[in-house]
């Protein structure tokens, strides 16, 4: 890491809950640090079962040549890597069974921490000098963890308007409240962020002024928008003028796509090199922040596979102690199987180039599906009442309905004229969200109303079909001519 010239991050002891604050971390995992302050020591302390017992002699796993990535492609040329049960000992790799499927650290294996610190480096470079990583068991965790130690029954934390509906539902039976901040096509509104903060009223509202921000910058989950760098510099600095805590929740960040050119108009080549590539890529609130006032929540769900339950969190070195104390009597390390079959994966097959090409590949793919949904929403939807922006990251398609032209309208409300189109598109043979399950919360007023369609589920010609049959189901609600 380069530290030089790079302030420290800002305390956040000020900010800790009552459970960070008295947690004193697990005394026997503590223990561990004097296993090597004794060369020759022997161990009759940590209740680790002797791999002896572990019933496995090694895995083999096939994966995708570099370069190689497609299903079709791996089937022929893939490779298979095997990780053996004392490969250490042997001297055949840094890790292996023995170590992996025994009891780590709940920061995660060395091994895979140091790939990821060293991922998070060259695509962020936090600008300040105690940045530290921890793996996690994923974001969904991780979000949970954090909000047991930054937060307290009663308080108030920012969202966008719209959210992931599972991190409203980690925050309520905690008695966390989400705070909507209105948002545009590129997010969050800094000004209006600004507005609510420095209007609090600590008695009209009933709990003290938040002190953290929930967003999810890239591809947000439902509106799929991506708030642009320089926005994210003005948000930034509201957050340091009110001291907020900012914690950005970015499984989608590397589902960035091609610009999207619209029907007829010629693709974007994919990025030569991986220097261009990065350069492509939206700067993070992390890459901005000098205060050490980012948690970084990354996860491999959307980029590997989400069975895998891994991902990582970065923050500063305060906050990822903390965590680490906190996951040694929770979640522990992420599971050593699929801790070593990532490793195997990413360090030693792989690389950290090889990573990024699939990377590439995965931009590549998630640009041809946003496409076949754009394509599909221009030829079968109604322009007049469904209206919509061209994702630039992400899973989500999230289309815009003018209720106002709804026969119904006013005698009916936004909900009930949703759920009614809702059971209509089912009635037709599609699935999609409704908007109102994104709620930030339910107690601020709303006069829109969305659907989310994900174009990263189904196959391109599925895709078209669902989108035609809710474009028939529309047409049917609002009683508009075939
Ligand atoms: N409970 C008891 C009584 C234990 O001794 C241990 C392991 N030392 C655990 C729980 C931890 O179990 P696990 O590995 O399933 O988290
Ligand atoms: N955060 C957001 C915004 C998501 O959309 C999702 C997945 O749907 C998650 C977190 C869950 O991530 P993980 O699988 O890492 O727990």
């Amino acid at each position: 890491k380069n530290y030089e010239g790079k302030p420290m991050a800002k305390r956040w002891d000020h900010y800790f809950s009552h459970e960070a604050r008295v947690r004193k971390g697990n005394r026997l995992k503590g223990a561990a640090k004097f296993l090597t302050s004794k060369p020759g020591i022997i161990s009759l302390g940590g209740g680790l079962p002797s791999s002896e017992y572990f019933p496995f002699e090694d895995i083999s796993i096939k994966v995708p040549a570099k370069g190689k990535f497609s299903e079709a492609e791996t089937k022929d040329s893939g490779v298979v890597i095997t990780a053996g049960k004392h490969d250490l000992a042997n001297m055949k790799s840094t890790y292996d069974i023995a170590t992996a499927f025994n009891y780590g650290q709940g920061s995660g294996s060395a091994q895979l921490l140091r790939w990821v610190t060293e991922h998070t480096e060259f695509v962020h470079s936090p600008p300040y000098q105690d940045w530290q990583c921890t793996l996690t068991i994923g974001s969904t965790s991780g979000w949970d963890m954090t909000l047991r130690l930054m937060t307290r029954p009663g308080d108030c934390i920012l969202a966008e308007e719209y959210t992931f509906s599972a991190a409203v539902e980690t925050a309520l039976p905690l008695g966390i409240r989400m705070v909507s901040v209105p948002i545009d096509a590129d997010g969050l509104i800094p000004e209006a962020m600004d507005e609510i903060l420095t209007n609090w009223d600590v008695n009209e509202k009933g709990a003290r002024k938040p002190h953290l921000l929930y967003t999810i910058p890239t591809g947000q989950n439902p509106t799929g928008a991506t708030i642009p760098g320089p926005r994210r510099r003005e948000l930034y600095k509201v957050c340091q003028k009110h001291d907020i805590f900012i914690v950005e929740d970015e499984p989608y960040f590397f589902l960035q796509m091609q610009p999207y050119t619209g029907a007829g108009a010629p693709d974007v080549p994919p990025p030569s090199s991986h220097n261009e590539f990065l350069k492509t890529l939206v700067p993070s609130f992390l890459s901005m922040d000098t205060d050490g006032r980012v948690l970084r929540m990354d996860s491999f769900s959307k980029v590997i596979a989400p069975g895998s339950r891994i991902g990582w969190l970065t923050a500063s070195e305060q906050f990822i102690h903390k965590y680490q104390q906190y996951a040694d009597v929770s979640t522990q390390n992420p599971s050593g199987i699929s801790q070593l079959v990532l490793f195997k994966l990413l360090d030693e097959h792989w690389g950290h180039d090889g990573y990024l090409d699939w990377l590439i590949h995965m931009r590549m793919e998630y640009t041809k599906r946003r496409d076949v949904i754009l394509g599909a929403c221009e030829k079968h939807l109604p322009r007049s009442i469904v209206s919509w922006n061209p994702p630039m990251a992400g899973m989500f398609h999230w289309m815009q309905v003018d209720f106002k032209q709804h026969p119904d309208y006013p005698q009916k409300s936004i909900e009930t004229i949703e759920e009614e189109i809702f059971l209509r598109v089912i009635d037709h043979g599609a699935l999609v969200m409704r908007g109102s399950w994104f709620y930030a919360s339910e107690e601020d007023a709303h006069d829109t109303l969305f659907f989310r369609a994900t174009y990263g589920a189904a196959r391109a010609d599925q895709i078209e079909e669902a989108v035609r049959r809710f474009g028939e189901a529309i047409r049917d609600e609002f009683k508009l001519a075939k």
